[in-house]
């Protein structure tokens, strides 16, 4: 039986004292994001609780298979005032973006999340760097509590936990996280459907995407490092939606010999978003992104930096130089 975290107790009692609730997560969300969101949601509304669930980005296409997907929305224009607000997921509060703004007030700020990087603002923060996925913490702190499970709340922490553990596959993926992915089949998760709904349903666009982003596919140090490139131009050209990206970095993982493996994306305000993994706990690839102000976990890390895609990739490509040998 792992450990439970001694303010479990507090958060809990937090959800089941109040009655205003305001569950948010990081811009550009990704499933363990949006699947932790609609999952203590949707408990917190079989409570009778009144609950907004907002992201910068609304609901993706690509996860509007989730059970109640539409009740998650952009913030409104006007802030409203809360008892609680949730921020879920998120290393840093500026990366709540847009729905930070919408909470005019709220009596308590909860912090739930599972990046090292966080620095653990709010009134009750539960943060563990151990856990692979938001949704696995999430899935503790119901069970703990005894607040309800049905099937589309485990179906939403399902897809958490699948999409941050890269299907099961990371080396963060614990005997406790099959424990906990066997109680969520047992509450009902369809796992064939969530799966090819995760897994085989992309839109075709997406795949003319990677062809492109494999033409400007690079290697330094040896093959060590592996990148590619995504300018503003070829994304205008195919049409991509920005989610249709996420993931396609574990082309260059996969790669033997590979130890870093780092996407760049040209964004529309002047910076370019560098997403970086690594395959070896050696390479801290989150204290190179944190040199860039960036974050997040050990293995897998990101910033937006300043400066156009060639300026962007060189010093980038420096940084990780001077970590990983390249010249070996
Ligand atoms: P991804 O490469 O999938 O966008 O992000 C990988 C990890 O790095 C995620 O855990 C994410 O939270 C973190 N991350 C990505 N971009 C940024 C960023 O600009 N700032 C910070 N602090 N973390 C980031
Ligand atoms: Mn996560």
């Amino acid at each position: 039986m792992t450990q439970l975290p001694s303010n479990f107790s507090e958060i809990g009692r937090a959800l089941r004292e109040h009655q205003k609730f305001a569950i948010l997560s990081h811009v550009r969300p990704d499933g363990d994001a949006l699947g932790s969101q609609l999952a203590l949601a949707l408990s917190l509304k079989q409570l009778g609780k009144d609950v907004r669930i907002w992201n910068e980005d609304g609901m993706l296409e690509k996860y509007s298979f989730l059970p109640q997907a539409e009740l998650l929305s952009k913030p409104p224009s006007t802030p409203e005032d809360f008892d609680v607000a949730v921020a879920l997921d998120t290393a840093i509060q500026s990366r709540l973006g847009t729905p930070f703004a919408a909470i005019r007030s709220t009596k308590t700020w909860i912090n739930i999340d599972h990046h090292p990087s966080n620095p653990r603002y709010g009134d009750l923060v539960y943060v563990d760097p151990t856990a692979p996925a938001t949704g696995q913490i999430l899935f503790e702190l119901l069970k703990a509590g005894e607040f309800p499970i049905d099937r589309s709340i485990a179906e939403n922490l399902f897809v958490a936990i699948s999409t941050d553990t890269g299907s099961f596959q990371y080396s963060n993926t614990t005997a406790r996280t099959f424990e906990i992915a066997s109680e969520l089949v047992g509450c009902g998760v369809d796992v064939g459907r969530v799966s090819q709904q995760l897994y085989e349903n992309y839109p075709r666009r997406r795949v003319e995407l990677l062809r492109e982003l494999l033409r400007t596919m690079r290697f330094e140090g040896n093959g060590k490092v592996a990148s590619f490139s995504l300018s503003l131009k070829t994304a205008k050209e195919l049409g991509v939606l920005p989610e249709d990206n996420e993931g396609l970095i574990d082309h260059l993982r996969a790669i033997q010999g590979v130890i870093v493996a780092v996407f760049f994306e040209e964004l529309a305000d002047g910076k370019v978003r560098v997403s970086m993994r690594s395959k070896d706990t050696a390479v801290d690839v989150c204290a190179i992104c944190q040199k860039f102000n960036g974050g997040g976990h050990t293995l897998a890390a990101g910033a937006r930096v300043r400066g156009t895609l060639a300026e962007v990739e060189q010093r980038v490509l420096e940084a990780i130089c001077d970590v990983v040998d390249c010249h070996s």
